[in-house]
């Protein structure tokens, strides 16, 4: 077993401290990956506080993960000491059930090993994520980031880059389209990035207005503030499709009503459950669809489109001693747009 040096809940009430944890001795198929970043997601507080109800405690967060490989085991094909690899929201599957074979790993049908809060195949081992110095992946669920991306810039893009560009690209969005993203967090300013990347025309629904400016210089093309409940009517018919990041509850059926004829609505945050009418689905043939991050294939094609159109997310980067300072932020709507821990500071 390999010390770890780490940050760590103890439980939901606690805040994140220092902590230790083992790494396995890596077999002859995993790499050793010394961690440069760790982007700070939203589900990363959602579950250290048990948001879920499907918490194991003590909790490393931490799933956007940038770092060298250390050590590579003996049969390792694709990795050499040196790369600059990514690691996202799992890490391991069954690798045999229609969604691995697919591509779909985090649909395994056994349940995929997610990069923490989750446990390795022997069903027992936690596993424990990016707030810390080192992780020890199997190679088939290691990335390759693309030598023109800057790697703190990089680092989210391994969930909330993955997350957005998976429905925009499963759903069918093609350039022209008129779509819309609802909040301008650490997932909604990726997709915005990456709707306007494959040529859609992009609306940002936000419920903070001094984020205006910012929506327009990421490449929106339109920003509306949903607090004024005109603006529904207004809107109305308007998308084709829109994408709904928010981590907070809020009314699915006003959004549903902003969607052409068959428009889809997916969501992809995570917040306490809200009920849905039918007579917004019925009256236009709308659909609503969620989606969970994506693939390695479809992982690694994201990563490489983000280099090909010089993508990478907008950052905050942060020592790791301000994490609990970075978790209250990124709950006010306050970070531009997404928190990076350098992994330096731990070390
Ligand atoms: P984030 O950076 O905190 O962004 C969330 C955004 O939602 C905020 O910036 C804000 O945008 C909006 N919002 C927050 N509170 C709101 C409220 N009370 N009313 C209306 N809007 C509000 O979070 P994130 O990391 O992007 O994650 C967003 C959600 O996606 C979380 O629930 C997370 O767990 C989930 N997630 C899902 C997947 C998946 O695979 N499906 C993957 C990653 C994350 P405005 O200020 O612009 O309104
Ligand atoms: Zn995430
Ligand atoms: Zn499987």
């Amino acid at each position: 077993m390999m010390k770890t040096p780490a940050y760590a809940a103890a439980d939901a009430a606690s805040p994140l401290a220092p902590f230790t944890i083992d790494r396995r001795e890596p077999g002859p198929h995993d790499v050793v990956i010394d961690i440069l970043y760790c982007g700070v997601c939203h589900s990363d507080i959602h579950q250290a506080r048990d948001e879920w109800g499907t918490s194991i405690f003590p909790m490393v967060p931490g799933h956007e993960i940038i770092g060298l490989v250390q050590q590579v085991g003996k049969k390792v094909d694709h990795w050499e000491v040196g790369d600059t690899v990514g690691v996202g929201c799992f890490v391991d599957s069954c690798r045999e059930c229609e969604a691995c074979r697919d591509g779909e790993e985090q649909f395994c049908e056994k349940g995929a090993s997610f990069t923490y809060n989750s446990r390795e195949r022997d069903g027992v081992t936690p596993t424990y994520g990016g707030y810390s110095t080192r992780i020890v992946v199997d190679e088939s669920y290691v990335l390759k980031i693309p030598d023109s991306l800057p790697l703190d810039r990089a680092a989210p893009l391994l969930c909330a880059g993955i997350t957005t560009y998976s429905p925009l690209r499963q759903f069918g969005v093609r350039a022209g389209d008129p779509i819309a993203v609802v909040g301008l967090g650490g997932l909604g300013h990726m997709a915005v990035k990456l709707a306007k990347g494959m040529g859609a025309h992009v609306t940002v629904l936000s419920h903070s207005p001094e984020k205006k400016n910012d929506a327009l210089k990421l490449g929106a093309d339109d920003f509306i503030v949903t607090r004024d409940p005109e603006v529904f009517v207004a809107n109305a018919g308007r998308f084709s499709f829109i994408l709904d990041t928010v981590s907070a509850q809020h009314d699915y059926n006003a959004y549903l009503n902003l969607l052409r004829r068959d428009g889809t609505l997916v969501l992809v945050g995570v917040p306490e459950p809200s009920p849905l009418a039918a007579w917004p689905l019925i009256s236009g043939r709308r659909r609503i669809a969620g989606s969970l991050i994506g693939g390695i294939r479809e992982t690694q094609e994201m990563l490489d489109f983000c280099a090909e159109h010089g993508i990478a997310a907008d950052v905050e980067v942060i020592p790791i001693q301000r994490i609990n300072e970075a978790f209250e932020r990124t709950l006010k709507s306050d970070v531009r747009y997404r928190f990076v821990i350098d992994m330096a500071s731990l070390k």
